[in-house]
């Protein structure tokens, strides 16, 4: 079952925005992603970091993963690793991710939701697919989202935040033709259930084939709209945005998306978009692998603290995957 889905009829709508009146955002640029891997080895395609990483500012990375269709045995994960100084936000649009971590939390996160994790002072976790993907392979897709804190959070306690499918917002566009669901943050003065440290906002809009979409937005929040599938335009000058690329938006209060008539008959019939901003926060990042912080001595007290085990420890029940007689679910 993919993300959740309504009839944007019976749906809450987002105002009408005047054309002249409007600071439209235009596209400032246009990213393609890199591809790589993640994990244990699964392949990801990651529009940021990239030399532009200001840019992106609050956020530091963004992976799309997949959409891919395992076979038997294929699914991979990413088994216990740690992190500190920031927040990772990982949202399951098809398929399920299994978490656990060093505070005792964990879940399944599955078709339509979203585990919000701070790591702030630091944090040991695992992230993997469930054994029965593992087993009989079948459909993945989702995004993990890393959020900065700044320097005054980074040492905040671990939190935890599952949000299920069915705790998001949603909404319509004004016409009815596309669905926006408000994971974070605010739109259009409509709340998502995600509580964030750093302002922002993260939103999923499925824009129906030829429809239109207009988004007001925070002035003072960057924004990045990245095509999870299908194919559609960016900003009032139409910006080609196919899937696995992103669009990053310059100044004003509004953007716009457009979907195209014709979509991947693979897909869900619509364009899948993410769109992302937030308040930037203009501190010096010192990052290296797992570890986000403001300087380099800060990142080596970060890999002494982990080799210590300051970071956590791994609860006894769920010590690192055996193939015993006792590792049972
Ligand atoms: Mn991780």
């Amino acid at each position: 079952m993919p993300a959740v889905t309504a009839d944007t009829l019976s749906l809450p709508r987002l105002e009408e925005l005047p054309e002249v009146g409007t600071a439209w955002r235009p596209v400032r640029r246009v990213v393609d992603t890199v591809k790589t891997f993640e994990g244990e080895g699964f392949p990801v395609r990651r529009p940021f970091p990239s030399k532009d990483l200001e840019l992106a500012d609050p956020f530091l990375l963004l992976d799309h993963l997949g959409a891919v269709e395992y076979a038997p045995g294929e699914a991979k994960g990413a088994p216990w690793h740690p992190h500190r100084g920031f927040e990772t936000v990982t949202y399951i649009v098809d398929g399920a991710f299994e978490h656990r971590d060093t505070t005792g939390s964990g879940g399944l996160i599955t078709d339509g939701a979203t585990q919000w994790m701070t790591a702030g002072a630091g944090i040991l976790h695992d992230e993997m697919p469930p054994e029965q993907l593992i087993m009989k392979g079948g459909l993945f897709h989702g995004i993990q989202l890393w959020v900065n804190l700044p320097a005054n959070l980074k040492w905040t306690p671990p939190r935890y935040q599952p949000i299920e499918a069915n705790d998001v917002t949603l909404l319509s566009s004004p016409d009815g033709g596309t669905l926006i669901r408000i994971i974070a943050g605010e739109l259009g003065g409509h709340e998502g259930p995600g509580s964030t440290w750093t302002p922002i906002t993260l939103a999923h809009v499925s824009v129906s084939p030829g429809a239109r979409v207009s988004l007001p937005w925070a002035p003072g929040f960057n924004a990045l709209a990245y095509s999870l599938a299908g194919n559609g335009y960016a900003g009032a000058e139409r910006s080609l945005l196919p899937e696995g690329q992103m669009a990053l938006f310059g100044d004003g209060d509004a953007f716009s998306l457009t979907a195209d008539l014709v979509q991947d008959s693979r897909g869900t019939g619509n364009w899948e978009v993410l769109v992302l901003g937030g308040q930037p926060i203009n501190e010096p990042v010192a990052r290296y692998g797992p570890f986000v912080m403001n300087t380099r001595q800060e990142i080596l007290q970060a890999v002494e603290d982990y080799q210590a085990g300051r970071l956590g420890t791994i609860p006894a029940q769920w010590l690192p995957h055996q193939t015993t007689a006792d590792d049972k679910p």
